[in-house]
């Protein structure tokens, strides 16, 4: 059972199946933890368990097929699976159910057969949108196929998520931006966004060893995500998911990466950290003498002061010396200049 990042999610993971090559970066057993794909049976009893412990909250929850390439899997296995979910959200006592696969495994025939099985969302790993991204991490399908797959499913009727990646092998910075306008342009209802980890066992893996890639910098990471969240917000796209969720098993898997138990959360404090740095370059020099006052609402106070008050640090090692106070009228996100 995952919380889900919106709202109570009953997943399963159905690890590599079904994948026509291995990307790159792919290790699906240690992301989801599980070594053995769902039974049938399985699904049914964990959907049950799941509707006893959260009672009328299930209708608003999803059954969720993660992992590898739902779509692409064996079809008499795929179809045995949604078999074993579809009842559920026929009866109301589920809202629906989503998945995800790869851009080139959603053809029109597979939609046809999703729509009569309960299916709502789709998520589609697109990664990137630069084909030579896509090339050089063994994706095996072009930006073109996420875009055409994408308009398939919106007139199919089905929501569509949408993820992508950064830090991969030839992946810069510049890229990653480019793919969020492209990704966006297609009007998804979520993204997500999944930093590159170098797992053991993958290709990445290999050139990272023998010098060939290394990931970026986590300093790096977090302050490209926190463009990419300020980019989506704007966008009205809601970032459901961002980084991998902390396990043990990724832990011990792990190489290097965009890794961080608390990810997210270095985003969010590096958001407004550039929204620090933006108000005091406006109003102060560097090397100001007197201290700054800079208010924000309470429920943003952990965020702008960052972890462990770094924020507050790196302001300081630019020239600012900064007072953070709470303020219930300052709008949540915001940040206000306050002269004493
Ligand atoms: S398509 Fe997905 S599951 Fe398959 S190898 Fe690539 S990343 Fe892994």
């Amino acid at each position: 059972m995952s919380r889900g990042d919106r709202h109570a999610n009953v997943a399963f993971f159905v690890p590599h199946l079904g994948c026509p090559n291995q990307c790159s970066f792919c290790n699906q057993r240690t992301i989801s933890g599980q070594q053995h794909p769902p039974s049938p049976e399985e699904v049914r009893w964990i959907c049950r368990e799941a509707l006893d412990r959260l009672g009328e909250r299930a209708a608003q929850a999803e059954i969720a097929f993660f992992g590898g390439s739902f779509t692409a899997i064996e079809r008499g296995y795929m179809v045995s699976l949604l078999e074993a979910a579809a009842p559920l959200v026929g009866e109301g006592r589920f809202s629906g159910i989503r998945l995800s696969t790869r851009p080139d495994a959603v053809g029109e025939e597979v939609l046809e057969l999703l729509g009569n099985y309960g299916v709502t969302v789709i998520e589609l790993g697109a990664q990137s949108m630069d084909d030579r991204v896509l090339r050089r991490n063994l994706r095996g399908h072009t930006a073109s196929q996420v875009e055409d797959a994408s308009e398939r499913i919106h007139r199919h009727g089905f929501s569509l998520g949408l993820q992508m990646m950064t830090g991969l092998d030839g992946q810069s910075s510049e890229s990653c931006l480019d793919t969020a306008a492209r990704l966006a342009e297609l009007e998804p209802e979520c993204v997500r966004i999944y930093p590159t980890v170098v797992l053991k066992g993958t290709l990445l893996a290999e050139r990272y060893l023998n010098g060939a890639y290394a990931p970026p910098p986590l300093e790096e990471t977090v302050s490209l995500g926190a463009r990419l969240l300020d980019f989506f917000e704007e966008k009205e796209i809601p970032v459901i998911r961002f980084g991998l969720h902390a396990s043990r098993e990724v832990e011990g898997q792990m190489l290097a990466g965009g890794y961080h138990p608390a990810l997210r959360e270095l985003c969010e404090a590096r958001r407004f950290l550039f929204r620090e740095q933006a108000v005091l370059e406006k109003h102060f020099p560097k090397g100001w003498a007197e201290p700054v006052r800079l208010a924000v609402n309470p429920r943003d106070i952990s965020k702008a002061l960052g972890q462990k008050r770094k924020n507050l640090q790196l302001l300081e090692q630019e020239g600012w010396r900064v007072f953070m106070v709470q303020d219930e009228n300052v709008g949540v996100g915001r940040i206000q200049l306050k002269h004493s």
